[in-house]
Order: structure tokens, then sequence, then C-alpha cells
């Protein structure tokens, strides 16, 4: 197969700017329904001095869980521990963050759905009962002893609900999906982080980057940078709707945020497999990617505009992807 070079401006994993990030509920933008049902919770377990609920956040990469946790732990007045599923791997590891916890803090649990099942085990006495049971020694001389906890927060986020059993997900008490951003609240983001960040962008400008960010936030601030980038070496530092245009395109990035390799999904489905249904295995060996990345990162944004439809047997593409995908060929 043809080797081509596909363009790391959705995979590159860059540390991203903590100086752009929304602090407050109040700079946090869009997602106006999981804001509101946010700000009462937290309202509520502070008038009732009690510790709040466990949170399970679910939706695509890049649009805010991570975010909105550090958020809840700053308007609950509260710390923060933070890790991740697959870093979970031993019991001790579980206990030692769990033990050391102050009562209202938050657990922020990143990935929620790839915790063992051991690790999960452990949790469900931890939320519900706040006491976990630790073996003490080793071969014949170990035991269990029981330790209690304080009464803290757990949040998880996950771009796979479905992957989390449901006796798990009951044991939150708040559960929340983030949908992908519409065009005026991307313009939004975009314009908050130039300000913070002293980049000049005109209206347009910002617009142009919003359209091209596939409903994500992340994306927005990062396609921000390498405009800004752009600005600077070619044009004036300004960024202004031809700058944003001509940068983005250069970045293989066409007018709907598609970028190669989302074309390349699509073309193996449209032209390989005649508009399908494929198996996603299939499309990811296609392509040479994983099977997570195609999952998570880019097929919900194809499914939104209507180019990928999912059905019980593989994907499809629509009429509306064999256009746009002739037109760029
Ligand atoms: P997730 O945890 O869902 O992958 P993050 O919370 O890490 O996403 O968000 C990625 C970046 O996007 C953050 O650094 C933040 O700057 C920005 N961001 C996400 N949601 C918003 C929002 N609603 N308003 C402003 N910026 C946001």
């Amino acid at each position: 197969m043809e080797e081509r070079i596909i363009t790391p401006v959705l995979l590159d994993d860059e540390t991203e700017d903590v100086t752009i990030r929304p602090l407050r509920l109040d700079d946090f933008i869009g997602q106006d329904t999981v804001r509101e049902s946010i700000r009462i919770a937290v309202e509520a377990s502070k008038k009732r001095g009690e510790p709040l609920d466990h949170i399970l956040f679910s939706g695509p990469p890049g649009l805010g869980k991570t975010t909105l946790s550090h958020i809840i732990a700053a308007e609950m007045g509260v710390g923060i521990k933070t890790t991740s599923g697959p870093v979970l791997e031993r019991p001790g590891d579980l206990a030692a963050i769990l033990t050391s916890i102050n009562r209202g803090d938050v657990l922020f649990i990143d990935e929620i759905h790839r915790l063992n099942s051991v690790i999960e085990e452990i949790l469900y006495p931890a939320m519900e009962d706040f006491e976990i049971d630790v073996m003490i020694g080793e071969g014949p001389s170990a035991r269990s002893i029981k330790l209690s906890l304080e009464h803290f927060t757990l949040i998880g986020a996950t771009t796979k609900i479905g992957l989390l059993g449901s006796p798990f997900r009951d044991r939150f008490g708040l559960v929340s999906r983030l949908n992908l951003y519409e065009v005026p609240e991307l313009v939004k983001v975009a314009n908050r982080s130039a300000s913070v960040l002293k980049i000049p962008i005109t209206q347009d400008g910002a617009l142009e980057i919003a359209k091209r960010s596939r409903g994500t936030p992340r994306i927005v601030n990062r396609l921000l940078r390498r405009v800004w980038d752009y600005a600077l070496v070619r044009a004036d530092g300004k960024i202004t709707q031809e700058v944003s245009d001509a940068a983005l395109t250069m970045l293989g990035i066409d007018m709907l945020g598609l970028d190669e390799l989302d074309r390349r999904i699509l073309s193996v489905i449209a032209d390989d497999f005649g508009g399908g249904a494929v198996g996603v295995k299939t499309i990811a060996i296609s392509v040479g990617e994983e099977v997570r990345t195609i999952e998570d990162v880019y097929e919900p944004y194809l499914i939104r505009i209507g180019f990928i439809k999912r059905t019980p047997q593989g994907r499809e593409t629509t009429q509306a992807a064999c256009e746009h995908i002739k037109g760029k060929n």
C-alpha cells in the first residue's frame, strides 16, 4: 500500500498549556446542561456541608472532562488527586492514594473504563462505604484488614461509557455526557484562549479556526497555536480569516476540519469496500492506526457530520462523504 504522511494535528500529545484551562465554572464555555447540573450539585452539597457525590463524565477526548473535574474541586474548595485507569495497576497503588486523601477531596480517574477488575472491586466499597480491605503480609501469614477512608468524591472520565459495567456506573450519583461543541461556542473558546495568550485575532479568523476544529475545544487551542506560528512567520502576526485558511490548508486540514487520516478512513470504506459495511478493525488495519484512536478520536466527528453511519455490520459511508472525498481527491 502507498505510504502517506499523516498530519499529526489530531494525534500529537503535546503537553497542554495549563494557563488557558478555564479555572471556574463561569469561564467554562458551552455544555449548558452539564454546567447547570454541576452548579446545583456543588451548591447543594456546600449547603449541606457534605462532600459531593461521585461523578462520571463521558464523551470524546478534548471536550473538557479533566477541566471540569479541576473546576469542581476549585468550586468546592477542596484538593484534587489525578490518576488514570491504565496507570492504576496494583491494589497497593490505589490504596496508597485513597488512604492519603482528605475529607471532601476529589480523586479524578481518567480513562476509568480501562481500570482492571481487581482495582474496580476495591473501588466499590471505597465509593459506597468509604472503606477498603488491604492485604498485609504474604503467604500463609497474610491477612486482610479493613481501613476506613475519608469521605471523598470520585470523578471518573471515560470515552467509552458502554465499557463500564452497570454496577460500577450505578455507584455514580451524577452521570453526564459531554457532546461535541457547536461552532459559536468554539469561536468563544478561540477568542478566550487568544486573549489569555495575547494573540491578536479577528472575528473571522476565530470563526475559521472554530469551523475546522471538529467540535473540540482542545483542537481549537492546538490549531490556534499553529495558525499563530504561521501568522508570525508568513504574515504580520495577526490571525485573520486568510491567515487561518492558508495555515490550516498547509497543515492538511480541509474546510470541514478533516485531515489526511479522516480522508483515508472515508476512502477505505467508500472506495476499497464499496461504501461498507466494514468492521472497525479492518479500517484500522487499512489505515495503520489503532482501533481505539479511530473509535475515540476520528469517528465521533465523522458520525456527527453525517459522513459515517454505524450499523450492526460495521461502518458505512454516506453520499455526502463520497462527494466530499471526490472533491478532495
Ligand atoms: P478531556 O479531559 O475531555 O479530554 P480536557 O479537559 O483536557 O478534555 O480539555 C482539553 C483542553 O480544552 C483544556 O486544556 C481546555 O483548555 C480546553 N477546554 C475544554 N473544554 C473547554 C471549555 N468548555 N471552555 C474552554 N476551554 C475548554
